[in-house]
């Protein structure tokens, strides 16, 4: 008789030997270093553009793997398979960009004898969850000339960090019995970034006295630093973020808490799958968008063309006797996103029997969306059944499930957009904990299983 009932395998148990376990934790070392480094899109994707360039790929599509950037901050790569691009492709794509707190572009202030900059929060954050830490500047600044000034302080431990203070418990006694919504001001969400004074070389005349000194002095220092002035600004991109690198967590150092796990964590293994899957059948491609936290819009966006632009050249390049459409509607692909975890302490809010558990290999999302699968892309149940029988036939633990119980919420990703090319996609990525949060987690046993399944996705 053979077993009729399903249930999902701990990752652990499923690669449990001495090489499985050394292969895991040399994964996991590799990507503590990226998910560290990589804190922006454009870090992310010059990180990608990099290991690409390094193994070889051109950005001359002539090429037999090629990779384009665009604006920085989404990326198309490409290697040809052992069958033609009529055949369809195999496309893993994933988002580089992660919820923050962006400066506003007239950002800096002085009152109450601190300088603060005021920020405009980015996709979905619990804001209280951004007060009383150490944040770091990420971004650039472009000047008039058009020079790109990079800009990362707050990472190097010899370097200031920023913060934004939180209210102290003996003044919040109206605020502990309001809403989260009403307790915590988007306005208020402001970083401070000096406290000194620029000395006053007119301290003897009060009406020639430097106008907010704290400010000047943060500007002062600003010119020192990276040559700019407060114009600059309105053509920067600033982003603050948790300052600091990723961390092993707990007794067994089984689990990687970091910022922006949601969604490096996908363009770190589909980046290492897609190198790694040297000769596969069909052609293969990664895309790595931006803008998903705030609904995919934009030139860097899954809305915008730039995946058929890239695919369009591609097709001139290698077969310009095929039609785009005819690829898409052949092609497959995944929507490489994480999942939200069984809370531990939030079980009620998950409907556990469809419930995805950390650390039980990448999960399938057969459909996102909320209030009745609204927005949702659905896959297709033979699709489903074709990805299955890949993960089953490599031994690659897997899991199905869905984001929370029916109108409890919910949430979308890129699959939508790309089902509308036709091409069959479902969403698969790691189940985090602590999802949007500024120190999420994921086990190591996900990460390793999660490049397995899309190295198989790549080869099968
Ligand atoms: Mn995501
Ligand atoms: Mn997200």
């Amino acid at each position: 008789m053979p077993e009729l009932a399903c249930a999902t395998k701990n990752g652990w148990e499923a690669f449990a030997s001495k090489a499985d376990r050394s292969r895991i934790d040399t994964l996991a070392r590799k990507y503590l270093d990226f998910i560290s480094r990589c804190k922006t899109e454009r870090e992310t994707i010059a990180h990608a553009a990099a290991s690409l360039a390094g193994a070889g790929f051109s950005q001359d599509f002539a090429a037999d793997t090629v990779f384009r950037v665009f604006h920085g901050k989404s990326l198309f790569a490409a290697r040809r398979g052992k069958t033609p691009l009529s055949g369809g492709l195999r496309l893993v794509a994933a988002h580089a960009d992660t919820p923050r707190l962006d400066l506003k572009q007239h950002p800096l202030l002085e009152q109450a004898g601190v300088g603060q900059a005021k920020t405009h929060y980015y996709g979905g954050v619990r804001k209280y969850q951004w007060l009383a830490r150490p944040l770091a500047l990420h971004g650039v600044v472009v000047k008039e000339d058009g020079s790109v000034t990079p800009v990362i302080l707050g990472e190097d431990p010899r370097e200031p960090v920023f913060t934004i203070a939180d209210l102290l418990p003996h003044l919040a006694q109206k605020q502990v019995t309001q809403t989260v919504a009403d307790a915590f001001e988007a306005e208020k969400l402001n970083i401070i970034i000096g406290h000194r004074p620029l000395p006053d070389k007119n301290d003897k005349d009060a009406s020639k006295k430097t106008k907010d000194p704290i400010k000047a002095q943060a500007l002062a220092l600003l010119h020192a630093k990276y040559g700019i002035r407060e114009e600059d600004l309105y053509s920067a991109e600033l982003q603050a973020v948790p300052a600091g690198p990723g961390r092993v967590v707990g007794l067994d150092e089984a689990l990687i808490g970091a910022y922006g796990q949601d969604d490096r964590i996908c363009v770190f293994t589909a980046l290492e799958a897609f190198l790694e899957a040297k000769t596969p059948d069909s052609p293969a491609c990664l895309m790595l968008w931006d803008k998903e936290e705030i609904g995919s819009a934009g030139s860097t966006g899954a809305q915008s063309r730039f995946l058929e632009y890239c695919l369009q050249d591609l097709i001139a390049a290698w077969e310009p006797e095929t039609r785009f459409r005819d690829i898409m509607r052949r092609s497959r692909a995944v929507s490489a996103d994480v999942h939200g975890a069984l809370d531990p302490d939030w079980q009620e809010l998950h409907e556990k029997l469809n419930a995805a558990v950390i650390g039980h290999g990448p999960c399938m999302c057969k459909f996102t969306g909320s209030r009745g699968k609204h927005g949702a892309n659905d896959a297709h149940p033979e699709y489903v059944a074709w990805l299955r029988a890949m993960l089953n036939t490599r031994g690659i633990p897997w899991q199905m499930a869905e984001l929370g119980k029916v109108d409890a919420g919910g949430g979308g990703t890129v699959a939508l957009y790309l089902a509308a090319y036709g091409l069959d996609v479902i969403d698969m990525g790691p189940a985090l904990l602590g999802m949007h949060s500024p120190f999420e987690l994921a086990s190591k046993v996900d990460i390793y299983a999660t490049k397995l399944a899309y190295q198989g996705f790549f080869e099968a």
